[in-house]
């Protein structure tokens, strides 16, 4: 990986991607109210695309290198990229969701995973972890640091909770465009890669397995699922590095002060 290759932005572009990333949160805080046993996946396509045009933004994942929704929903042992459709979601699932849109031409990119209905602890526990392991990630996303700690911080923990991490997908740079460089590995030794400063911007998103980190694609060329077929989690945040540390640009307010 090299330090050439990506852009720090300025200061007013990162105030655009706040107000970008402010939207993004506030949506993916109404799909995660939204999801529950019984509805459609397709259903919340159609939230996440209403909630987002209604904020004057732009769904970003619709036409992106072909993908044919504005959200995309991996359940259980789907990793990431799932297409909505059909299926209904059943209690006890392991719904992941990961959105994009723009403002004014600027990306954000977050997601999450929930259990819908009852979580057995199993799912509670991979949950917990992965959440945990993205909060460290962006704890290590600090100016004279080093892309490798992000993922090491992220690899280390999840490993000692006896979990894996994907490492065919990992998280980038953002801004004018969803994917830019740097590539933000959810893996990686400490004190390797591009140099940290003010004004990185970077989406970071642990993929979580509950068992062997390998992957593989469906026949749709676009659903990842473990190799394993065991549950796989995932958490991103479009993260902004400033003098004083990372700020999250897409943080998910309270439900109801969405909706005032
Ligand atoms: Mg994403
Ligand atoms: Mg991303």
């Amino acid at each position: 990986m090299k330090i050439e290759g990506f852009r720090l932005k300025r200061p007013d572009e990162i105030e655009k991607m706040r107000a970008a990333g402010r939207v993004l949160g506030a949506c993916l805080a109404h799909l995660a109210a939204t999801t529950r046993p019984g509805l459609r996946v397709i259903d919340l396509d159609r939230e996440a695309e209403t909630f987002i045009r209604d904020h004057h933004c732009i769904p970003g994942f619709i036409g992106y290198n072909g993908f044919p929704n504005s959200l995309c929903v991996s359940i259980n042992e789907q990793v990431v990229h799932g297409i909505p459709g059909e299926r209904v979601i059943e209690d006890g699932d392991l719904v992941s969701l990961d959105c994009g849109l723009t403002l004014d031409g600027w990306w954000a990119d977050s997601g999450l995973s929930l259990c819908a209905g009852s979580p057995d602890p199993e799912v509670a526990r991979l949950l917990e972890v992965t959440e945990e392991a993205l909060r460290r990630g962006i704890d290590a996303a600090r100016p004279g640091g080093f892309i490798g700690d992000i993922g090491n911080a992220v690899q280390s923990y999840v490993e000692s909770c006896g979990f894996s991490v994907v490492r065919q997908y990992v998280g980038h740079g953002i801004g004018r465009n969803m994917h830019e460089s740097p590539q933000v590995p959810n893996f990686g030794k400490p004190g390797t890669g591009n140099l940290i400063k003010p004004g990185l911007v970077i989406a970071i998103e642990p993929m979580v397995n509950a068992g062997r980190p390998e992957t593989r694609v469906l026949a749709d060329d676009w659903t990842v699922v473990t190799a394993d077929g065991l549950r796989s989690c995932y958490f991103e945040h479009t993260v902004a590095v400033t003098a004083a540390g990372p700020e999250i640009l897409t943080l998910r307010p309270e439900l109801a002060r969405v909706e005032e």
